[in-house]
């Protein structure tokens, strides 16, 4: 069994969950231990225990930890892939370069510890002055989804370490094999018993009492927009710090002018790559009238040769989906389309393999209108809409019609609609002429509207969270 790791110790359970392969059912990975409340309260007390040695030890340690664990995760890139793999399905090239971006986020928060921050300033007032400073906030409880299971541990996990603080981490049940390695090398990269604590377990017990814990200073928190919401209910009550991420429903807005190659390379692999099981994924594709009927023809062709398999399988270009109920999900949308008025133009059906797996073909609903709930709704599976735009202004006005608003993108040959698109898309991020899914690990990442809440993740801009501000004065107006 896969133990659960408590102020340094591997802590079994009388409860475990098993990990399955969506791609073969019959593949089991492993037994997890499941925490209840009792082991979620040992690992708040430990982290608690930690921070004052951690917050206030040497940041070269702190550096020092971080980039081992980045080596590490280098190091092991290809094995942590196939583990991703063969736990979530995504194909084995994106889950290789999964385990790479783990590595190079912790590799960039070990810089970042030695950056040096701060402001000193004089005061208003005569022999005063006045010092800006940021201090860690205590224990951060970090829970995360299922579809990147290395990379969005590593963007909380890494910056939260890094500034100070000391973490509860809560994977998601359907991931916990890349969630229990990644503790296992932060443990052998040396983190002192306590800075460092895994509780693998539901959201319901392991999640909730990280919500409600008064210990827990702070929850950064990526997952649905439902249990976004009971987070922050939760963290409100008790005036805890809390960020979220969470769905969307990304446009593609697609110009007659645009490159119609690269269109629909933006479009391939903005819904169906991670099968379309993405954040970021392109699940509204809004179109020009005059290209629509040919960008749709060329689209069907590329979906065609997207071979659906074994995600660990050389070959496959879109894995399974997560689970049973993803799939179900997935298919209910595809009927709510057609009952909605929408035309399957391809796929909407599952697809049969040797071994039993969640395997559904990449699904395009076209004629689609906007206030369809197929259009509404995030799915979160390889389906994706298409919709006609009359103009420019017409297709943002559609991209912009949306409760969400993580990431829009444009496909256009035209300087002026790409520079408006970029300052009128109400969303957190912009692509132009590449893909909505795909980014980078330097820069803030998040969202607006429904999307989002509270600071952005990545990048420098990781200190808003899992910082707090102080300001001092000091009179130093010494005689002489
Ligand atoms: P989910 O909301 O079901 O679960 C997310 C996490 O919350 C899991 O670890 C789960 O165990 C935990 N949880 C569930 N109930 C809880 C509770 N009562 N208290 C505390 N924790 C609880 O989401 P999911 O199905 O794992 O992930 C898919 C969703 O994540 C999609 O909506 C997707 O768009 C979103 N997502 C967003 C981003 C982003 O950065 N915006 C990135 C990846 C995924």
């Amino acid at each position: 069994m896969y133990k659960n790791l408590i102020n340094g110790e591997w802590v079994g359970s009388t409860n475990a969950a098993q990990n399955i392969n969506p791609s073969d059912t019959s593949d089991i990975i492993g037994e997890y231990a499941t925490a209840g409340v009792a082991q979620t309260i040992d690992a708040i007390a430990a982290a608690t225990a930690a921070f004052p040695s951690w917050s206030r030890g040497p940041i070269q340690a702190r550096a020092d930890l971080l980039e081992r664990i980045g080596n590490e995760i280098l190091l092991r890139k290809d094995e942590i892939g196939i583990l991703l793999a063969r736990e979530e399905g995504k194909i084995l090239s994106e889950a290789v370069g999964e385990a790479l971006r783990a590595a190079q986020i912790f590799k960039f928060y070990a810089q970042e510890v030695l950056r040096f921050g701060g402001q000193l300033g004089p005061s208003v007032r005569p022999g005063v002055n006045v010092e800006v400073t940021r201090e860690a906030l205590g224990v951060i409880g970090i829970i995360t989804p299922w579809n990147y299971p290395i990379a969005i541990p590593a963007w909380k996990i890494a910056p939260a370490l890094a500034y100070g603080n000391c973490v509860v981490f809560k994977p998601a049940e359907l991931v916990p094999g890349c969630g229990w390695l990644l503790a296992d090398i932060i443990k052998r990269a040396g983190v002192p018993d306590g800075v460092f604590n895994l509780v693998m377990g539901s959201g319901s017990v392991v999640g909730q009492t990280l919500l409600d814990h008064k210990e827990v200073s702070a929850i950064t928190f990526t997952g649905s927009v439902a249990t976004g919401q009971r987070v922050a209910q939760a963290c409100i009550e008790r005036m805890a710090k809390f960020q979220l991420e969470m769905g969307s429903k990304n446009p593609l807005l697609i110009l007659a002018d645009a490159d119609l190659d690269n269109a629909v390379k933006c479009a391939i692999n903005g819904a169906f790559f991670s099968t379309g099981q993405r954040c970021t994924a392109t699940s509204r594709i809004i179109v020009e009238k005059p290209i629509e009927a040919a960008f749709i023809e060329a689209l069907t062709r590329a979906m065609g040769e997207l071979t659906v398999g074994d995600a660990r399988a050389p070959g496959t270009d879109m894995g399974p989906v997560v689970d049973q109920r993803q799939l179900d999900q997935d298919l209910r949308y595809i009927d709510l389309g057609a009952s909605e008025g929408a035309t399957l133009a391809s796929g909407g059906q599952r697809v049969q393999r040797e071994q039993q797996g969640f395997y559904l073909a990449p699904t395009l609903l076209t004629n689609c209108a906007n206030d369809m709930r197929i259009a509404r709704e995030e799915i979160f599976g390889p389906v994706a809409c298409v919709m006609t735009a009359d103009d420019y202004e017409h297709g943002l006005h559609l991209a912009n019609d949306s409760e969400f608003g993580l990431c829009a993108g444009i496909c256009t040959g035209s300087l002026k609609h790409a520079a408006h698109f970029k300052r009128n898309a109400q969303t957190g991020m912009v692509m132009v002429n590449l893909p909505t899914a795909g980014v980078d690990y330097h820069v803030p990442f998040g969202g607006r509207k429904a999307s989002s809440y509270g600071a952005r993740e990545q990048g420098k801009n990781a200190e808003e969270f899992f910082t707090t501000v102080k300001t001092s004065y000091v009179f130093a107006d010494l005689p002489g």
